[in-house]
């Protein structure tokens, strides 16, 4: 595995490949991530894993200095994974000149666009930086952050003609919590509630699957789950999977949470 830390390394690196497969993350690698780099080593002849924590998609410098990092960690788990090449630029050279910002639109300013102000602007920014630097073939996307894979979809499509976006499903674990980085800071009793609400959650969207009124009782739901385990609720909302407004159609839709166990903010879709 070449490791390459500055942008001119890394152009003269892969300047030759045709069918190239970026997967971007922020480290603290896990299962989830490794799916992801599976799927690229299947689809594209070179896979790009890009490591670095974005400090301009944070909105609390708390979150961002306790975001866990292991790099050492990381490079044994990629290289046990094959990968070809991992980028880990520094700050200084990556955010180095001002572009035209990326603005997002106030109807795209829902869910998490609105509690976390100016994340995805800051996931949009790094990520235009990246594809113009890479221009790979495919990226690809967790479905675990849907919204951010929705936008990057939609903000991307005419940027980067020839750069395909592929969504890979969520890993969880044997109490069916997502797989987070973040997970590493939660203690037994936080990993038992989260695991109580997506099992609450999938059961849900069954209901809603046999009847549709039950959309309706999404609200209380949101009530319930907050008083139940005492926990802040940013939004528990039910979107259109397609285009995400409030137009909910059958089959054609997802239910989108994001939540606090103490200081760390957990996000799901089901
Ligand atoms: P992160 O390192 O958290 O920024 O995530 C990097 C990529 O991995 C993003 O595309 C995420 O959506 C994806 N990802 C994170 N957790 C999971 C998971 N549990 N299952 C599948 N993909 C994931």
């Amino acid at each position: 595995m070449k490791i390459l830390k500055n942008i001119k390394d890394l152009k003269k690196a892969i300047s030759k490949i045709s069918n190239l497969g970026f997967v971007p993350t922020m480290g603290g690698l896990h299962k989830g991530h490794i799916s992801l780099i599976k799927l690229s080593k299947k689809k594209c002849n070179k896979t790009l894993v890009s490591i670095y924590v974005n400090p301009i998609q944070f909105n609390r410098i708390s979150d961002f200095r306790n975001y866990p990092r292991n790099l050492n960690n990381d490079i044994k788990i990629l290289k046990k994974h094959k990968v070809d090449f991992l980028f880990i630029p520094h700050t200084k050279e990556i955010l180095k000149n001002k572009n035209k910002k990326i603005v997002i639109k106030n109807k795209d300013k829902i869910l998490c666009a609105i509690h976390r102000k100016g994340h995805f602007e800051g996931v949009l920014e790094i990520m235009n930086r990246f594809v113009k630097i890479i221009f790979p073939k495919y990226i690809f996307l967790g479905e675990k952050d849907y919204q951010q894979y929705f936008l990057i979809k939609k903000y991307f499509k005419k940027r980067f003609k020839n750069t395909r976006i592929y969504l890979s499903k969520t890993i969880r674990d044997k109490n069916l919590i997502a797989l987070s980085t973040r997970n590493m800071l939660l203690n037994k009793k936080k990993l038992r509630i989260a695991s109580n609400i997506v099992k609450i959650l999938i059961k849900f969207k069954k209901d809603i699957s046999k009847n549709n009124n039950k959309i309706l009782d999404i609200k209380s739901l949101k009530k319930e789950l907050s008083k139940k385990f005492d926990i802040k609720i940013d939004y528990l909302e039910i979107r259109n999977k397609y285009n995400l407004s409030l137009n909910i159609k059958k089959n054609s839709y997802k239910v989108f949470i994001a939540y606090y166990l103490g200081q760390i903010r957990m996000i799901d879709n089901f």
